[in-house]
Order: C-alpha cells, then sequence, then structure tokens
C-alpha cells in the first residue's frame, strides 16, 4: 500500500499549463479531417497567394539560402517591413534595432509575454481572446485579467475595461482586427485602450495580423500610430493571413530598440531563428502594390456576404464583421443550448465544422457565448456555397 502522504504519479506536465489540452483548432481540423467535413473552422485559406511569393521561395532554396539566417531576420526582410510600416501607416522604424522576424504571430506574441512580465504580472485582454493570449500569459506566470466584449457589437466598455487595471497591470494585448469577432476596433477604443494604459504605466501589444483584411470602409488603425504612443506600443505582424502563406510562420515585432532587444533575447532561446528561405520571399510580399491587397480584401469581403447569408437563411443570428477571416453565428434560434456539443454534432449532421465561441472566452455565460459558433469564410466561394447548403438542411436541434 502507498503511504498516505503519497502524491501519486508527478503529472508530466506544469501545473500552471494544465488546462490547455490540444488547441482547439487541431481538434476541430482533426474532426474535419476524420470526417470529411468542410473545414470553416481552423482559419486558413484554401487558396494559394501571390505566385511570385512564391517563386521567390522556391528561388531562395535554389539560390542556397538554407543554412540558419540572422538572429534578427535577413536584412531585405527587416528593411520591408519597415517600408511597409511606412508606406501604410507613416511610421518610421531603424530596420537594424526595432524590428525582429519571428516564428509566426504566435512566436512573437509569446517572446513578447515573457520577456516583458515578471511572475505575478497582470495582462489585460478583451474576451474573447485568439487562445494563444492566455496560454502565453500562464506560461509566463502572469495573470490575466479580460474585459468582456458583448455580441454582436463588441463595443468597449469604458469602466469595465478601466476595471481590469491595477498597479500589477505589465501589458494589454489589443487584437484589431479581431479574432474571433472580425471587429476592427475605431479610433475612440484604441485611443481609450492607450490613454489607459500610459495612466497605468502599461506596455499596450499589439496584434494585428488582420491589418489588410478589413471590408467596406472599415480602417485598421495601428496603435503605434497614436500621438506619443510610439515608445509604448510593441506591433506584432505576420506574413500567413496577408499572403495567404499561414504554414510559413514568418511574423515580426517592431517597436521601440530597448523593447525589441528584450524580446530577441528570449527568441533566441525559443528558436533562435525561423523559416529562412520564406523571409526573402515574404519581403516580396511586403512590397506588392497596394492594389494586390485591397483586391484580396475586397474578395475576402465577397465571401464573407456568401457565408453571412447562409448562415441566416440556416436560421442564425450573425455579427457584421469588419475584417478578418471570421464571422460568429448565434444558434439559440435553431434551439442550441450548449454551442460545444452542436460543434461536435455538426460534422455528422451536416458535413461541416465550426468552432465553438465559448474556446475563446473565460466566461462564455457572461458573455452570452454558450450558444455561439466561429465560422471561418476564407475558402473558395463554392465550396462557401456548398456550406451554406449543407447548413440549410440544419432545422432544428
Ligand atoms: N494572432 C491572431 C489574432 C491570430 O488569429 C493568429 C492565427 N493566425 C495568430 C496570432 C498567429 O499567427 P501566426 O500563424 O503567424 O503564428
Ligand atoms: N489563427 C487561426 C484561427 O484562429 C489558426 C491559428 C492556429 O491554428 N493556432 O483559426
Amino acid at each position: 500500500m502507498a503511504p498516505i502522504d503519497d502524491p501519486g504519479p508527478v503529472p508530466a506536465l506544469i501545473a500552471r499549463m494544465r488546462g490547455y489540452g490540444t488547441t482547439i483548432f487541431a481538434q476541430m481540423t482533426a474532426l474535419a479531417t476524420q470526417t470529411g467535413a468542410i473545414n470553416l473552422g481552423q482559419g486558413f485559406p484554401d487558396e494559394d497567394g501571390p505566385p511570385e511569393v512564391l517563386e521567390a521561395a522556391v528561388d531562395a532554396i535554389r539560390a542556397g539560402r538554407n543554412q540558419y539566417p540572422p538572429g534578427r531576420g535577413v536584412p531585405e526582410l527587416r528593411a520591408a517591413i519597415a517600408d511597409h510600416q511606412h508606406r501604410w501607416y507613416g511610421l518610421e522604424l531603424d530596420p537594424e534595432s526595432q524590428v525582429l522576424v519571428t516564428v509566426g504571430a504566435t512566436e512573437a506574441l509569446a517572446a513578447t509575454v515573457l520577456a516583458l512580465c515578471e511572475p505575478g504580472d497582470e495582462v489585460v485582454m478583451f474576451e474573447p481572446y485568439f487562445d494563444s493570449y492566455a496560454a502565453v500569459t500562464s506560461l509566463a506566470g502572469a495573470v490575466r485579467r479580460t474585459v468582456p466584449l458583448r455580441f454582436p457589437e463588441y463595443a468597449v466598455e469604458e469602466d469595465r475595461l478601466r476595471a481590469a487595471f491595477s498597479a500589477r497591470t505589465r501589458l494589454v494585448l489589443l487584437n484589431t482586427p479581431h479574432n474571433p469577432t472580425g471587429k476592427v476596433f475605431t479610433a475612440e477604443e484604441i485611443e481609450l485602450v492607450c490613454s489607459i494604459a500610459r495612466e497605468f504605466g502599461a506596455w499596450v501589444v499589439t496584434d494585428e495580423v488582420y491589418e489588410h483584411l478589413t471590408f467596406e470602409d472599415a480602417v485598421h488603425i495601428p496603435a503605434a500610430t497614436l500621438p506619443g504612443m510610439a515608445e509604448h506600443v510593441i506591433t506584432i505582424g505576420s506574413a500567413g493571413k496577408t499572403l495567404s502563406t499561414t504554414g510559413w510562420k514568418v511574423g515580426w515585432v517592431t517597436g521601440p530598440a530597448q523593447v525589441v532587444t528584450a524580446v530577441t533575447t528570449v527568441k533566441q532561446f525559443l528558436t533562435y531563428v525561423g523559416s529562412g528561405p520564406f523571409q526573402p520571399a515574404v519581403a516580396v510580399g511586403l512590397r506588392l502594390p497596394d492594389e494586390r491587397y485591397r483586391a484580396f480584401a475586397s474578395t475576402l469581403q465577397h465571401k464573407r456576404n456568401v457565408l453571412t447569408a447562409g448562415l441566416r437563411a440556416a436560421g442564425m443570428t450573425v455579427n457584421h464583421p469588419l475584417g478578418t477571416y471570421f464571422v460568429i453565428a448565434d444558434t439559440a434560434a435553431l434551439g442550441v443550448r450548449d454551442a460545444v456539443a452542436f460543434c461536435q454534432e455538426l460534422p455528422h449532421r451536416v458535413g461541416v465544422v465550426g468552432v465553438p465561441a465559448s474556446v475563446f472566452h473565460d466566461d462564455p455565460a457572461g458573455c452570452g457565448a454558450t450558444t455561439q459558433v466561429r465560422f471561418a469564410f476564407c475558402k473558395r466561394q463554392d465550396v462557401l456555397e456548398e456550406a451554406a447548403a449543407r447548413l440549410a438542411d440544419l432545422g432544428p436541434a
């Protein structure tokens, strides 16, 4: 018999990472693969991006650019990132000291939070949030404070935002355009986040991976462009969404030199460097003319319209995303009580996969999210039309 104080087998995973399990995106993509369902779960496009960008990667491999690139990224990509920030937003960045290339925005987020947060520091984020925000905050031993946004407008409420800040707040994570809601934060909302962050001496970390995917007259505003904010903002970007190369995992961090150096220190020991031959190819993509970016966003807007019309016709209530790949659909009117169970059944019932919105929340019930599903519209139009036709067969739950 074991002694009564025997703690049993030692769990392999550290306590603060328990509960994260397998990401919902991997789970839902596996479910789509198993069932052959249309995958509107994980956000990745089903068509290749600009051919000259793909060619540039092939050329880089053939030209032998296959060994470790420099720690902060190849010079032509760092220059292209700095030029991109200037061309689109008027920001001035020194490519030597203010730009770091990372393994996707995922590593940029992790390295930034790990570099800036001591254990016990607090990280403010809006809820729903992209899943890695919670995980990397836990990894750093920091504590998250969430600010709820409510379907369908997801407007920022000043008192709730302010209430999330304290003397322990180290940084606020702002994601605009926002996954999973498709919300594009307004100038007033971004100003508010920045002014409260300044009041509490907190960094503003902005995740702008969907910066070029905006619709109608929505304008993406980088927090770093607000007066006096360049010194207080760390901006994260990625080629994945802009160039339809989610599998390349090329992202970046830009901001004040001292922060970029701090993030680089951590990044060295996460991956050292990343994605050698993809970096020059992304540099080519970042220099494509404005029209190419606009044409892509306008195609995506059309896809949004196709899917949202289909979801409405199937009896769901949807929000009106002004950016990203995603729309939130409330299934309550279909008699659904629990979107997690609904999403598990959906591929078997009609051959479509979505992601239950509750996974992006700490308090799904408090935000009214238990019956909501996130669907991705970054798929070919015929695929979206087929998904819409299948969802029309749903009927009551
Ligand atoms: N932030 C947000 C809001 C995302 O949706 C994603 C997923 N693409 C990421 C970060 C991670 O980006 P990457 O694939 O470049 O690591
Ligand atoms: N950003 C994508 C999504 O939200 C996928 C990211 C991932 O798989 N980690 O679906």
